[in-house]
């Protein structure tokens, strides 16, 4: 599993090579506002090393995972989002991913703004 890869676009993000509205940053997780977003806020929170995604994810990283999971809730309180969020992992085509970077939407606000 490569460090970075260099066509990747959150890689790049990660380098600082295309801007992205930081909300996060430490020295495994970048987090950003999703530039078409789906919710009022929507989150993503990304390892900065370039996992291609939930099913290239080794018990290794479990800590990992555990980490940007406990980001989001912590992050969506100091936005202000205190009724509820979403969390989604798109993962493979089939899955809808587009981006092939281990990326969580983390999504909340007033509704209406997505189905379910
Ligand atoms: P989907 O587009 O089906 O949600 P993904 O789960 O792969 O597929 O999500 C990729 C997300 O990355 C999309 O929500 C898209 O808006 C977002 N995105 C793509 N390019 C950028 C960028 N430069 N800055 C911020 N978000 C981006």
């Amino acid at each position: 599993m490569s460090h970075s890869d260099p066509n990747c676009i959150f890689c790049k993000i990660v380098a600082g090579q295309i801007p992205s509205r930081k909300v996060h940053e430490d020295d495994e997780l970048l987090v950003f506002h999703d530039i078409q977003p789906w919710a009022p806020v929507h989150l993503l929170i990304i390892p900065k090393r370039h996992i291609v995604s939930m099913a290239e994810v080794t018990e290794a990283e479990a800590g990992l995972l555990g980490r940007m999971m406990t980001l989001g809730p912590r992050l969506m309180k100091e936005l202000g989002v205190s009724n509820g969020f979403r969390h989604v992992i798109n993962t493979g085509h089939d899955g809808g991913q587009e981006v092939f970077h281990l990326h969580l939407h983390v999504m909340g606000g007033p509704r209406p703004w997505a189905k379910g």
